[in-house]
């Protein structure tokens, strides 16, 4: 048989043990469980990697446990713009929106784009409007306001500090969301959304829209979501690198990754993690933060939730 299966992250981060409630530890741990479950129930019943990945962004978006949707965090103007990218395996296709503010689930407008538009990436008002023509749910300022997040920014912005949503420094540890997913056509999908970096400059774009950085699916190797200081994942097109060195250096799906965030980000000084998975069903969740919000589920019946090492 076939195998299939789904991978889901929701951010990488230095987050402590010591500041994890037993209470937040056991709300962490259902959303990131519900994500991979929904997902991993339509892959079994036959539905494709895509359905799979948009569905499993979806709850974890709405979810104000983290840095994406609902509970995004602020920008140094105050406010949310958030970026996400969808991409299939199969034709290389990809839609993205980078720096949207009100709508809900900026994941499946990125899918929209795929699909309705002739374009890859639209930023700003005009993916808010491309959101209205098209029926998405758009919410008010307040739906997306979380009493965390606004502390979080405002110890940011005192100290004129940019920051991962989950550093040390604060204590509320959120974080980017992302899927990928293999399905029994063996079709890979790879999805991630995010509010960005805390206090980021207004109009500041990340890794997680830009196909190649952040998000990347290709059949021939394998599906990446990546979490982390997007600056990096930019300059070293992380999640294409993984890629590129299965294909090139005949690389496996865990050599290549491991490579990636062991070697090649620490070097630059780049922090974070990554989730993958190949045509062939192996999976993968490297990080080089004190943990990473993962889980996943596949058909031989293995199934994970973790935050730390
Ligand atoms: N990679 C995201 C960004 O730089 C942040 C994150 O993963 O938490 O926008």
């Amino acid at each position: 048989m076939k195998r299939y299966g789904i991978v889901i992250h929701g951010g990488a981060g230095t987050i402590s043990k010591k500041s994890m409630t037993k209470w937040k530890e056991k709300a962490y741990k259902e959303a990131i469980t519900r994500a991979y479950t929904v997902g991993y129930l339509t892959l079994h019943k036959g539905g494709t990697s895509i359905d799979a990945v948009l569905e499993a962004v979806t709850i974890l978006e709405d979810t104000s446990l983290f840095n994406a949707g609902k509970g995004s965090v602020f920008t140094n103007s105050g406010e949310h713009e958030m970026d996400a990218a969808i991409m299939e395996g199969k034709s290389l296709k990809a839609g993205a929106v980078a720096g949207v503010s009100l709508v809900q689930n900026p994941i499946l407008l990125a899918h929209t784009v795929m699909k309705k538009s002739k374009h890859v990436l639209i930023s700003g008002e005009g993916a808010l409007e491309f959101a209205r023509l098209n029926g998405l749910s758009i919410k008010p300022e307040s739906y997306f306001f979380d009493e965390f997040r606004y502390r979080q920014w405002q110890r940011s912005f005192s100290r004129d500090k940019v920051q991962l949503d989950h550093d040390e420094e604060v204590n509320e540890k959120y974080g980017t969301v992302g899927a990928v997913a293999l399905d029994k056509n063996g079709n890979l999908a790879a999805g991630t959304s995010t509010g960005g970096m805390v206090n980021k400059r207004y109009g500041r774009i990340g890794d997680s829209p830009l196909p190649g950085a952040g998000t990347y699916a290709n059949n021939e190797s394998c599906a990446i979501s990546c979490t982390g200081h997007g600056e990096y994942f930019m300059r070293s097109v992380t999640a294409y690198d993984v890629s590129a060195r299965m294909l090139y250096k005949e690389q496996t799906l865990k050599e290549a990754a491991e490579e990636v965030i062991f070697n090649v980000l620490p070097d630059m000084g780049g922090k974070g993690g990554l989730i993958g998975i190949d045509r062939q069903g192996n999976m993968v969740m490297p990080f080089n933060t004190k943990g990473m919000y993962r889980g996943f589920k596949n058909s031989s019946n293995e199934e994970f939730t973790g935050i730390f090492r």
